[in-house]
């Protein structure tokens, strides 16, 4: 995704900070010149970038009077004014499980919306809701061939039909019928034109008054640059466009563009689609977002990426296995199988960071994803005392085990080794304990301070001097800490202590860092 190009050049502007010895406004201008030429690159909206670098220079003059560390400050107000700037102040409808939900999909022709409307159902239904598809692209030959086969591959109802030529009749029809029979989710999937059009508005206008949708979301192609901003504020116009679903940022777009769709449509961005496959598509929420692409970490994502992949009850086993560093090849498996589950491994690499950097790195998210099945195969193969980790595994068994999983014996090294990998961390991330009572992990979080102090042992002396050293890293983390009330850390859940990581910034940065304290 190119706007990790944007991510890279707005962190790199904020590190410059630590060059300089004095901080006042002179300083604050390169930096804001920095970051506003990254992001008008990006093709994000000229108003828009106005407006953040107003908005920043105006809090920077009232608060930097007030003492305190002006490069903190500074960082600060980027990190919180690009938060902004993605954040519409309407809340998202958020469907109701056990009712009928009408959800409306606008955009033009080609922008991803049948292939969006097909993720977002699937989405739903991974997630145990009757879901359903209706049809009403009338215009574009084949389209509801389109939506049948999209429909029938992740096996959800459809409604459409080859004769109707009325869009709205059938948007009538095809809900009525799914209400009818109780479907939880009915999205109504509608026809684009190429272009923005009085036609295409009309038609979508009929439609939304007919079926009275409880939200209607706008799809939009992320790599028409600036011309984004305008496409949006005219659908904004036309309907009442609740939320907004950004596709294709997995290619060259660069993105920017996108973003400035919030600005337009005063609507958050929901999802986004990353991929022309059913999951490839990820929530989307701002402060998460930013502090993504601003490599700042982001635990709340991760909370949620496993309470979505990871069973309720097996949630606190989870994290016990993690904390304990008790961990298994029965343990590394039933992860890879949750990680399949979600079907993504860049979603996962940030919990489970051993094998996330490992495998990730240069190779592709489906790539991975192969890796995965090979190595859930191989440990298929093998004996419940082995991955119980209470049987050794010899020359002869990685023959045997090869062979009894159609692979080749370097696979099942390489998959042994991962596991090796994977539990050194998980062990060093449980000796970070030491401190015995109240000494744990989470309460660890709780203190930056004391988890510091813990650190210091174990972190590569190298690593972190590159953070900046201890100050920088402690800075790090409490900025991350601090910047966890902005949004993103609600509904903790069944999550118990996880929820005091936030603290920690990135629990998958801090991984790594164990990982490389000693090589
Ligand atoms: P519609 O005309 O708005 O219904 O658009 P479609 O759903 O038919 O999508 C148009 C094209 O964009 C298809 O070839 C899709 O496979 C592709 N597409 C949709 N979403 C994405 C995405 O997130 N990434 C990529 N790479 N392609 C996408
Ligand atoms: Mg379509």
């Amino acid at each position: 995704m190119v706007l990790a190009e944007l991510g890279t050049k707005i962190s790199n502007a904020l590190k410059n900070l630590n060059k300089v010895d004095v901080v006042n406004e002179e300083t604050l201008k390169t930096v804001l010149n920095e970051i506003v030429t990254a992001l008008l690159q990006a093709d994000v909206n000229v108003h828009q970038v106005k407006k953040m670098r107003d908005a920043v220079n105006l809090q920077f003059k009232v608060q930097s009077s007030q003492g305190g560390d002006a490069r903190n400050l500074i960082r600060q107000l980027v990190v919180t004014e690009l938060s902004k700037m993605l954040e519409a102040e309407k809340k998202p409808y958020q469907p109701k499980k056990g009712k009928t939900n009408v959800v409306m999909f606008v955009g033009l022709q080609g922008s991803g919306k049948t292939t969006t409307c097909t993720k977002y159902a699937y989405y739903y239904q991974k997630k145990g809701w009757r879901t359903s598809l209706v049809c009403c692209d009338t215009f574009r030959a084949g389209a509801f061939d389109q939506l049948k086969q999209n429909a029938t591959k992740v096996r959800i109802p459809f409604y459409g039909s080859y004769s109707e030529t009325d869009p709205v009749a059938i948007a009538e029809e095809g809900v009525s019928r799914f209400k009818k029979e109780g479907f939880e989710m009915i999205i109504v999937d509608t026809s684009g034109r190429h272009k923005q059009e009085a036609e295409l508005f009309d038609e979508m206008k009929q439609v939304a008054a007919t079926i009275k949708p409880d939200e209607i979301v706008f799809v939009m192609d992320s790599s028409i640059g600036q011309a984004c901003y305008d496409q949006a504020s005219a659908f904004r116009k036309a309907v009442d466009v609740g939320s907004v679903i950004i596709t294709k940022l997995d290619g060259h777009a660069k993105g920017g563009g996108a973003l400035s769709a919030v600005a337009a449509t005063e609507s958050p961005i929901i999802f986004i689609g990353t991929g022309e496959h059913f999951d490839d598509f990820e929530s989307f929420e701002a402060a998460s977002f930013i502090k993504r692409l601003l490599g700042m970490g982001d635990i709340s994502k991760i909370v949620d990426i496993v309470k979505e992949a990871v069973p309720l009850e097996d949630q606190p086993k989870l994290l016990e296995k993690i904390t304990s560093g008790n961990f298994t090849l029965r343990d590394m498996q039933s992860q890879y199988k949750n990680i399949l589950k979600i079907g993504s491994f860049s979603q996962f690499l940030s919990f489970l960071p051993g094998v996330g950097t490992s495998l990730m790195g240069k190779t592709n998210d489906k790539e991975n994803i192969a890796k995965v099945k090979k190595f859930i195969c191989i440990m298929d193969s093998m004996t419940a005392a082995e991955l119980d980790g209470q049987a050794q595994i010899t020359p002869s068994r990685i023959t045997r085990i090869a062979k009894g999983s159609g692979s080749f014996e370097i696979e099942v090294n390489l998959m042994l080794e991962e596991f090796k990998r994977l539990k050194m961390m998980i062990e060093k991330m449980s000796k970070a304990k030491l401190g015995g009572k109240g000494g744990d992990l989470a309460s660890l979080a709780r203190n930056p301070q004391q988890m510091m102090g813990k650190l210091k042992n174990i972190v590569d002396p190298r690593m972190l001097q590159q953070m900046g050293g201890m100050d920088g890293l402690m800075d790090m983390m409490k900025q991350v800490g601090k910047m966890e009330g902005m949004g993103g850390m609600g509904g903790m859940g069944g999550l118990g202590n996880l929820g005091n990581l936030g603290n920690l910034g990135n629990l998958g940065d801090m991984m790594k860092m164990l990982g490389g304290g000693k090589k």
